[in-house]
């Protein structure tokens, strides 16, 4: 299916996990997808990787949280293409730890990497979407926003980008622009690698323990929100917007 034909999509956080292989979704789809990542090296060996399974990709590197960078970075796909089609709002980190033990700076490194990059990426991204009358911008949240012991920066970070894309569903609407936010439960990556490390115990202890909590009886796969993000990214989507879509193999609030 070719469904996104001739579209130009933007991915940040590309080079691995979720954002990897939203990205592959995307250019299978028929998008040519900008990879955008911090991480140089990842960055480089994803879009190689890509470029040998014969998808339509190109790799930017830059940082979420520079205002300049992302300035640069829309200015590039704009000057090449003369648009930007879609946006995936994916980049993230995790600085967990109780509140007690919390430091500003973890605060402070969460928020700017979700919100404050989630703001500035869907700044840039409308300016282009509202004079081309057409967009997509699909943010991901979390199952954490309904509340995470150790994750209380994250957890608010998360709950902060859902009620950033209902604002944008409602401020772009008129645009053709729609908005909306997926939120994933427990997915196996090297994010959630980093959260077994820091409990101490294997990442299949981890698996496991998470996996009985959920009904589908199986760990999430980046695929899994791939598919998602697919669906989001459809022109077919137009009457679907400010959504948040749990996918988590199972009810969530
Ligand atoms: P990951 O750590 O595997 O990948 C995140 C990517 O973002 C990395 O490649 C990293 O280099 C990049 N990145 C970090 N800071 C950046 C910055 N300032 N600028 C540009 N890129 C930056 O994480 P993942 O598990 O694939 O998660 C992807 C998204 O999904 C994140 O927003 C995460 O919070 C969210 N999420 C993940 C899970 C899960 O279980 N893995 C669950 C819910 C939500």
């Amino acid at each position: 299916m070719v469904q996104l034909e001739n579209q130009i999509a933007i991915v940040t956080g590309a080079s691995r996990g979720i954002g990897r292989e939203i990205s592959k979704k995307l250019a299978l789809d028929g998008a040519t997808v900008y990879l955008v990542d911090i991480q140089e090296q990842a960055l480089l060996e994803t879009y190689h990787q890509f470029m040998e399974e014969n998808l339509s990709v190109k790799a930017i590197r830059a940082d979420v949280t520079n205002e300049a960078e992302v300035e640069k970075l829309f200015a590039e796909v704009e000057g090449e293409h003369g648009k930007v089609d879609i946006l995936i709002n994916n980049a993230g980190i995790i600085r967990d730890n109780l509140l007690y033990k919390m430091s500003s700076t973890d605060w402070d490194d969460v928020m700017n990497v979700h919100l404050k990059g989630t703001f500035l990426c869907s700044k840039y991204a409308q300016k282009s979407m509202v004079k081309n009358q057409y967009g997509r911008i699909i943010n991901l949240s979390s199952v954490s926003a309904l509340g995470s012991r150790g994750q209380a920066n994250y957890a608010a970070a998360k709950a902060g980008i859902q009620g950033f894309t209902k604002t944008l569903a409602m401020e772009l609407g008129k645009y053709h622009i729609t908005v909306n936010a997926i939120a994933p439960g427990f997915i196996m990556t090297d994010m959630t690698k980093a959260v077994a490390e820091r409990l101490g115990i294997p990442f299949e202890e981890l698996i496991e323990a998470k996996v009985k909590q959920i009904p589908v009886n199986r760990a999430g796969t980046p695929e899994d929100i791939a598919q998602a993000a697919s669906f989001f990214a459809s022109p077919d989507s137009s009457f679907i917007s400010g959504q948040v879509l749990y996918v988590a193999g199972g009810p969530k609030a």
